[in-house]
């Protein structure tokens, strides 16, 4: 048995962790200060391998007990919450990703970066492998998670190569499943919240953006996976199978028998035209690969959350 150490665990790919590294029998020590997660995300779990600290990663923080593992997801992730709180953002990155690091080099842990296929920007080579350095504005509104995260990165690197942390680098691509929330912005929560509704399904631009979803299950094994090999470069995780939004739209309206007519509003500034992982590595390196394809992760979704949950009723 590991003891794990995961920021932001009571949010939505966190708490997941959480429950998975419970599940295959480690202890868990859970952080977080509940910005955009929430404790109705963690408040199913109770075992004693179970410990929830709510407390900000922005400031100095220490465990004492042995950790094994550090997970580092705290971050606001949707352009909802990281336009809403962009100094917080740019803060977490850097600060809390320094405090989590030194966490990790006192108690010689394996440690991961949730980052994010959003330090590719806007690409200019499609697929994304991670040997691409990306197309970011630094000072567009998507700037402030974008560079804390390309900052994270760096500083992730420098304490493996000059403290000799063990360190591990996992570039996030989309990610979907029970537990988003219904009003965080991103497309498949909110194409599910309007479509549960018979409201029009809103579709920035004209649809033919393209994105890759990975179900949660697959990224939260990926993510284990990655933790758990010896890894320090970046891993692309997620789903390559690519669909246009106007194509996400047409499936959920069709896994959850809507009547919504789907209509199309204004670009949001600096939107990537189009996202796909390259996940050579992950194979190679990992054995991962995605098993879930977008229909039946739908309607997973559906099932696990519940029509509730996924309107904003459940909150
Ligand atoms: P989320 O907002 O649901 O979870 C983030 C968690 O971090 C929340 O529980 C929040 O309260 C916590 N947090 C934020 N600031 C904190 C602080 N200062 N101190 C302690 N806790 C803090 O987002 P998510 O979708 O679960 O994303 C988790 C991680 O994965 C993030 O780092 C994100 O950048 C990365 N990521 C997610 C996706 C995705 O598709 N969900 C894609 C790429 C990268």
């Amino acid at each position: 048995m590991a003891t794990c150490l995961v920021t932001g665990g009571a949010g939505f790919l966190g708490s997941h962790l959480c429950d998975e590294l419970l599940r295959r029998g480690h202890r868990v020590i859970c952080v977080d200060n509940l910005e955009t997660g929430s404790l109705h995300n963690i408040e199913h779990i109770r075992v004693p391998e179970f410990e929830f600290r709510q407390l900000d990663i922005i400031e100095p923080y220490f465990v004492d007990e042995p950790v094994d593992f550090v997970y580092h997801l705290a971050s606001p992730a949707s352009p909802i919450d990281y336009l809403r709180l962009p100094l917080h953002t740019l803060k977490v990155g850097s600060h809390g990703t320094h405090h989590t690091l030194g966490l990790a080099k006192k108690h010689r842990a394996r440690f991961l970066i949730a980052s994010t296929s959003e330090v590719y920007g806007d690409p200019q080579v499609h697929p994304q492998q991670e040997s691409y350095w990306g197309h970011v504005n630094p000072i567009g509104p998507r700037g402030v998670y974008d560079e804390a995260k390309r900052y994270a990165e760096a500083l992730t690197m420098a304490y493996h190569k000059q403290q000799g942390v063990d360190t591990a680098i996992m570039r996030i691509f989309n990610t979907y499943g029970a537990r988003m929330r219904a009003h965080d912005g991103r497309a498949i929560p909110t194409f599910m919240r309007q479509a549960l509704q018979d409201l029009p399904i809103t579709v920035f631009g004209d649809g033919s953006q393209t994105r890759s979803f990975c179900f949660v299950s697959d990224l939260i094994d990926g993510m284990i996976r990655l933790a758990e090999s010896g890894e320090h470069f970046p891993v692309n995780i997620g789903n390559p199978d690519e669909f246009t939004l106007l194509e996400l739209a047409h499936a959920v309206v069709d896994v959850t028998g809507s009547a919504s007519d789907i209509v199309f509003e204004a670009l949001p500034t600096d939107d990537p035209k189009q996202r796909r992982p390259d996940i050579t590595r992950a194979k190679e390196l990992l054995g991962w690969e995605p098993k879930v394809a977008l229909r039946e992760g739908l309607q997973r979704t559906l099932d696990q959350a519940g029509r509730d949950a996924l309107v904003g009723h459940a909150r």
